[in-house]
């Protein structure tokens, strides 16, 4: 019996080991699972949960991505062109075929655009900027296309814009009084006034009055005027309205147009410079740079002298005639040359027809300008001071250069 007790009790105890660690064991299985379903809990849901809800959209979304980027290589493509746009481009596109022709074409608008800043010198000294800024094209409009209002406005503004070119426009003789003014005026025909100014102080040093003019001996006179040309023809000239003035009108030179065309070898251009210059009243100088520049203009097509004067008079107010004048003739003597006009340099050129007949390369331009605006001495040996203070040069003695 206790044999059989003994292995009773020894299959209970046996029984009650393996009912702990079945109990332990599920225990232990229940206490592990938790661990890994909380993890796995969380990482599923924070992953798919919120893809999850974007899941449906998101792909699409992602297939939108390659797709946009796909998209967006394509335009890249016409981005190219884009840059094509930029103003640079064109000019190397240009000579490449049809399709520049498009772009060159859009791209001659800013280039017109480019010009504007031509707003000008004033200073001899600055006049060579001035002309840097001039336009490189211009409109041409033709005269026939102008009405009459037009032709008036465009007129005042190419004196506005000499006017400030040229501020310290003045007549280019030297003279001191009237006297010296009408005899220089009849020197200068067919020679620059330059030559006249190189000339005049020997004669008015030796024959400073109308009267010692008039009882002067000619051959005398002959030799001092010979370096303006013509001087035979000169001396005669300035001896008989010497005598004139003496005879009569007292040794003075008169004021008026009607008694200053009756002295010999004075017609209106010379009377109107006296006029202008020596008395202060208004008047119209009508000389070669003046015919030539007002038809370059197309102010008038008269040929005429008095007709001229007459059509360009009627443009502006009394008022603003001798300084107009000066300002043409100034423009004529510096830029607007007979053979060669610097139209590449020149500060007016938007406004002038003409724009063309001359040199319009900027540099090559800028090697016609003459006087101060050339970097050269002007004409007179003692210019006013306005001119001196804009940084103008007198010019040489006869024989100084
Ligand atoms: S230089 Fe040329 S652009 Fe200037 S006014 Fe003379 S013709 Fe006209």
């Amino acid at each position: 019996m206790s044999g059989r007790a003994a292995d009773d009790e020894a299959a209970s105890a046996r029984e009650a080991a393996s009912a702990r660690k079945a109990a332990t064991t599920r225990k232990s299985t229940t206490a592990r699972k938790p661990e890994p379903a909380r993890k796995a809990t969380p990482a599923r849901k924070a992953t798919p949960a919120r893809k999850a809800a974007p899941a449906g959209k998101a792909t699409p979304a992602k297939k939108a991505t390659p797709a946009a980027s796909a998209k967006k290589a394509t335009p890249a493509k016409k981005a190219t062109p884009a840059k094509k746009a930029t103003p640079a481009a064109p000019a190397k596109k240009a000579p490449a075929g049809g399709k520049t022709t498009t772009s060159s074409t859009k791209k001659a608008t800013p280039i017109k655009k480019a010009p504007p800043p031509r707003k000008q010198l004033v200073a001899p000294g600055k006049a060579t900027a001035a002309v840097h800024a001039a336009p490189a094209k211009t409109v041409a409009k033709p005269a026939g296309d102008e009405s009459r209002t037009a032709l008036v406005r465009r007129a005042r503004r190419i004196n506005r814009e000499l006017a400030e070119v040229y501020p310290y426009a003045h007549p280019e003789l030297d003279f001191e009084n009237p006297f010296q003014l009408v005899v220089a005026t009849v020197l200068s025909a067919q020679t620059t006034d330059l030559r006249v100014n190189q000339t005049t102080p020997a004669l008015f040093a030796k024959y400073p009055t109308p009267e010692d003019l008039a009882a002067a001996d000619p051959e005398e006179v002959e030799e001092i005027l010979r370096p303006t040309g013509f001087f035979r023809a000169k001396t005669k000239s300035v001896i008989g309205l010497s005598k004139a003035l003496t005879e009569d009108f007292g040794g003075e030179v008169p004021g008026r147009l009607e008694d200053l065309v009756k002295l010999p070898g004075v017609g209106r251009k010379t009377a109107f410079v006296v006029l202008g210059n020596a008395f202060g009243r208004p008047g119209i100088t009508v000389d070669t740079h003046f015919q030539r520049l007002v038809r370059r203009w197309r102010w008038t097509a008269e040929t005429d002298p008095d007709k001229i004067e007459a059509a360009v008079g009627a443009l502006f107010p009394k008022s603003d005639w001798t300084d107009l004048s000066h300002h043409v003739i100034w423009h004529g003597r510096r830029i607007c040359h007979a053979r060669k006009p610097a139209c590449g340099a020149c500060p007016i050129a938007p406004l002038c027809p003409a724009y063309g007949e001359g040199e319009t390369d900027p540099e090559k331009a800028r090697k016609l300008l003459k006087y101060e605006k050339g970097g050269l001495p002007g004409q007179r040996l003692n210019p006013p001071q306005s001119y001196l203070d804009a940084g103008g040069r007198p010019a040489p003695p006869l024989g100084a250069g």
